[in-house]
């Protein structure tokens, strides 16, 4: 393992749990328990021989790191004075662009050929890892935008049903207010179609009263008039005209006088 994949501990503010290898003491992004010792991974391979189990048995640092451009002689640039950076955006310099720019003077000026390697597979890693999540991201993104299509298909369904309903319900409420316009009217119309029918009533029983009277006052007649026309068809019965106001008189008693 290259020096440059070890950060320098001017640039380590804490190496956390598993940020340090007990042997060379230095900062990598992996170290693993080998043989009951924390170590990176070219010590494990110097004591222990080559770990073909390094990728499953290796964890990430939880070490934290200065800004790449904090200034360890007084002629250097100022970094953005960032001290809890993660190993990789120490690494990328992704704090500020002093830091970006420091680095990328360091892969220039100050490595071999086996520290570029060693960075570009570490950079490498990097950018699939990134590539990966934003394909993820495209693929999510794509799923989201289908989703929210749908569900927009689904919310502009039902609103299309509550304007229907809105509409017919205008309608109905219109109709409503006719019916009750129309039924006001009916009720006046037949307040005054009473009044007329109380009116009949009353001229019906006036006149039924009026009617009984004059039967009664025919009855009372009939009795004395039946009497005399007995008499007078009895005495007369030669005389034709006689004769015919007596059965005159008999007929109004059966036409009205038992009715
Ligand atoms: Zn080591
Ligand atoms: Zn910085």
């Amino acid at each position: 393992m290259s020096r440059i994949s070890a950060v320098s501990s001017l640039y380590v503010t804490s190496y956390g749990q598993r940020g340090q290898c007990s042997n060379c003491f230095r900062a990598f992004e992996f170290t693993a328990i080998v043989k009951e010792r924390r170590l990176c991974k070219s010590c494990a391979e110097n004591f222990h021989g080559r770990q073909n189990n390094w990728h499953e048995i290796k964890q990430r640092t939880d070490a934290t790191f200065k800004c790449a451009a904090t200034p360890q002689r007084p002629s250097e640039v100022e970094g953005c004075g960032a001290e809890n950076l993660t190993y990789r955006e120490y690494m990328t310099g992704s704090c500020c662009d002093n830091a970006a720019r420091r680095l990328q003077a360091d892969f220039e000026n100050l490595m071999s050929e086996d520290d570029r390697y060693q960075i570009f597979k570490i950079l490498e890693k990097y950018y699939d890892d990134d590539k990966e999540d934003l394909d993820d991201s495209i693929h999510n993104l794509n799923a989201a935008k289908e989703e929210s299509r749908k569900a927009k298909e689904e919310k502009d369904k039902v609103c299309r049903k509550i304007n229907n309903k809105e509409k017919i319900k205008e309608r109905i409420l219109a109709r409503l207010d006719g019916i009750e316009k129309e039924l006001e009217n009916d009720k006046k119309d037949l307040e005054s179609k009473e009044n007329l029918f109380n009116a009949a009533k009353m001229n019906e029983e006036f006149n039924d009263n009026l009617t009984k009277e004059k039967r009664n006052s025919l009855k009372r007649l009939a009795k004395p008039l039946n009497f005399l026309s007995a008499k007078v068809f009895k005495f007369d019965q030669d005389d034709n005209d006689t004769k015919g106001e007596a059965s005159k008189a008999a007929d109004v008693k059966t036409e009205y006088f038992e009715a």
